[in-house]
């Protein structure tokens, strides 16, 4: 039981609501013994002033030797009460009279033995008169609870009297004991009940877990779609439903995100090994060819071979990229250089379409950076901006700094991408217009070119935007920190 949630719960629930009620069962009980003892305490001391007023007034109606015998005779007739006794006492300390010679009255229970009044405490209770407040408990003496007794000094005809009042403590006691049973009783059920409320609370409130466990455990990769069922998205477990159907929702957007790279992976691949192979068999279907026709083959198979490996090394990167397994190296360098360097780069594919590549780059722009990457970088946007521009066109590269950050533009006058693919170019395996890409020969490419170049300014801490393309041409603008935080 003690393996599950809800029993640990129950259980824990159980004993700290035991504790409080143990607590506030003593607490109770001591503040009602302490109310109780007070209220007596006070209620001897009423019946005491009211048994003098009474006494003093049939006093003052008496005559002969024996008037204060016989005024304290009617006064105690007078206050017959239930557990209360009167005991005059003589000037030298006799019992005078006592309301206990008279008749028993029928719900009185303890009453003080005989040899009460010789004991020490009483003595003691006596020689303590002279204070009006004097109240202490007597034990024993035909009461096992006790009795709580006064003693006042009481004047009568010119003499010194002492006034005990007893009352037993029984009743008090009694009640005392029926309270403590009755929390005996009471807090084992209380508790029983709340235990048992509190299990079936507990699993109540577990059971939506139960169910998403059950659920939880049903799904795989192949039905990432379903989704945990919400009974209320306010409460915390509707809360806990809630991130984890969003979990799944990354979770099948990134299988789906992988599942389409690799559909597209495997395509592109395709493509080149088949061309591959198509011009091998053509080749050797017969016998003899010239060497012309050799060479032509030989060079097909060059091309391709190189656009294959190139689209291999851009998939490379990516998975790399994605996995955050690459490997950068940053170092201080120059994006002059840098910038520089790409340009020559770039220049024997401009040639090829007699394109001018012209620059505005501004001296001295240190930066530190993985010059691999950002050439890399470079080399891409200059590549696309060649590959996708019209012969004889001038494409440009500026480089500035603008505060903390470097602005790198590259422009062509190309024909620009149509607004509504824009956002898309910087997706994997994207191209605007497949047919013309693959057209383009060994300069074709496999959509993956932005995808790197966005990443690599993202890795340096900056990022890569198509900040303007119109049919008048497209510039694609990186902005890049000075210092990146790395
Ligand atoms: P690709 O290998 O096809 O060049 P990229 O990721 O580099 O792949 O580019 C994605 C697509 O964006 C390209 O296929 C092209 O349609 C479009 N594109 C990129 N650069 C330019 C540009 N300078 N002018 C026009 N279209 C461009």
């Amino acid at each position: 039981m003690l393996d599950s949630v809800r029993g640990r719960l129950t259980l824990w629930y159980s004993i700290v609501l035991g504790l409080v009620l143990v607590f506030l069962a003593v607490l109770t009980y001591l503040l009602y013994w302490h109310n109780t003892s007070q209220r007596t305490d006070s209620n001897i001391a009423e019946i005491s002033d009211a048994f003098v007023t009474t006494f003093n007034a049939e006093l003052a109606d008496e005559t002969g030797p024996d008037a204060v015998k016989n005024a304290a005779h009617e006064s105690m007739l007078e206050h017959r009460f239930r557990d209360t006794f009167f005991v005059l006492l003589d000037p030298s300390g006799n019992v005078l009279q006592s309301s206990l010679d008279l008749p028993r009255t029928a719900t009185s229970r303890d009453r003080p033995t005989p040899d009460f009044f010789s004991s020490e405490s009483f003595r003691a209770l006596v020689a303590a008169a002279s204070n009006p407040s004097t109240l202490r408990t007597i034990r024993g003496h035909g009461s096992k609870d006790g009795f709580r007794a006064q003693a006042r000094p009481l004047s009568a005809g010119g003499r010194t009297y002492t006034l005990v009042v007893l009352q037993s403590l029984h009743p008090q006691k009694e009640m005392m004991e029926d309270i403590r049973d009755t929390f005996l009783w009471a807090i084992p059920i209380a508790l029983l009940l709340a235990s048992i409320g509190g299990y079936f609370l507990a699993r109540k409130s577990l059971a939506p877990v139960a169910a998403m466990a059950s659920q939880a455990r049903g799904m795989g990769a192949a039905n990432l779609h379903s989704r945990l069922a919400i009974a209320n998205e306010r409460d915390e477990l509707g809360q806990l439903a809630l991130s984890f159907n969003q979990l799944l929702e990354r979770l099948e957007a990134s299988f789906e995100q992988q599942r389409r790279f690799m559909a597209d992976a495997s395509h592109e691949l395709r493509t080149p090994v088949a061309i591959l192979r198509g011009e091998a068999e053509v080749t050797l279907s017969q016998a003899e060819r010239s060497t012309a026709e050799y060479r032509e083959t030989l060079a097909i198979l060059r091309d391709e071979s190189q656009r294959l490996a190139h689209v291999i090394e851009d998939l490379f990167t990516l998975t790399r990229a994605d996995a955050g397994q690459y490997p950068l190296t940053f170092r201080d360098a120059y994006l002059d250089e840098l910038a520089g360097e790409a340009l020559v780069r770039a220049r024997s594919l401009a040639l090829t379409k007699n394109i001018t590549l012209t620059s505005a780059i501004e001296p001295d722009l240190p930066i530190r950076a993985d010059e691999a990457l950002l050439g890399r970088m470079l080399l891409n946007l200059l590549d696309n901006a060649i590959k996708y521009s019209p012969l004889g066109s001038t494409v440009n590269l500026a480089c500035c700094r603008q505060g903390d950050h470097y602005l790198v533009s590259v422009s062509d006058n190309g024909p620009g991408i149509p607004a509504d693919l824009q956002p898309r170019i910087f997706e994997r395996f994207f191209r605007a217009d497949k047919a013309r890409s693959r057209s383009e020969g060994d300069t074709a490419g496999a959509g993956l070119g932005l995808s790197i170049a966005r990443w690599i300014a993202e890795a340096h801490h900056g990022r890569l935007e198509l900040t303007r393309s119109d049919p008048s041409g497209s510039t694609f603008t990186a902005t890049l920190p000075v210092s990146p935080p790395i």
